[in-house]
């Protein structure tokens, strides 16, 4: 796995090239956004040891395969850790018969696209919009999946996007964006419109904290915020 430093708090691990985790200081350890794909669990608690820190809390931004992969495993590797994801997303977190993948009254019909594989482990605490949790807060950032959450840390200004904003090829994308070399964003985005209407509300009533950087949960970080916010609508209207 390879470990970048991103910003004053933020690592980057990325796995196979294309998807990303980050390790987010805290002052009593770290925490985890997202956890790619299963096996890869060893290897981001080897980048969390190199690094000397224990991690702390697992935050998902959404349930996709390629977020969620290594939730159990980890879980199990570290007693008592706290897992945390958004409310509306933690219905499709469990395995079935548990898991929920219908749309709820009020949101677009689409059918849920992307791996929902599920995972033994519960979360042990539910996110709402605006929540600060540690040093980020929660944005909900809903399309690529109904419960999609960003977290912005409001120390450095680095907005973790999971996959509601994608940088493969080094450009931000809405989801929905599928070049032929990384299509994946492409065919698992629920609903796209939602997507834009998303980055539409995060220019139009922006966080409090200026975005720095997006970090995303493929391709590589990118410096700036609004324009790169601006740079993405624009290739949908294109
Ligand atoms: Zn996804």
């Amino acid at each position: 796995m390879k470990i970048k430093p991103i910003s004053q708090h933020g690592m980057q691990l990325t796995r196979f090239g294309l998807m990303n985790c980050y390790l987010v200081r805290e002052s009593d350890g770290f925490t985890l956004i997202d956890t790619t794909i299963g096996g890869s669990g060893d290897q981001i608690l080897a980048a969390a040891r190199s690094l000397d820190a224990p991690i702390r809390r697992i935050l998902l931004t959404h349930a996709h395969v390629d977020h969620i992969g290594a939730l159990d495993e980890l879980a199990t590797k570290l007693p008592g850790v706290q897992v945390a994801i958004g409310d509306r997303e933690s219905l499709m977190l469990p395995k079935p018969p548990k898991q929920n993948l219908n749309p709820l009254p009020g949101e677009p019909p689409c059918k849920l696209k992307g791996g929902y594989p599920g995972a033994n482990t519960p979360a042990t605490h539910l996110i709402s919009a605006q929540e600060l949790f540690g040093s980020l807060r929660c944005l909900a950032t809903e399309g690529h999946t109904p419960g999609h959450m960003s977290f912005l840390d409001e120390r450095d200004g680095t907005l973790y996007t999971g996959d509601a904003m994608v940088t493969v090829g080094g450009k931000p994308h809405v989801p929905g964006y599928g070049p032929w070399f990384f299509p994946l964003p492409k065919f698992a985005t629920w609903d796209r419109p939602t997507s834009v209407a998303v980055i539409q509300r995060l220019i139009s009533d922006p966080p409090l904290i200026a975005i720095a950087r997006l970090a995303p949960g493929h391709g590589p970080v990118l410096e700036g915020g609004r324009n790169l916010l601006e740079a993405a609508l624009l290739e949908v209207k294109a």
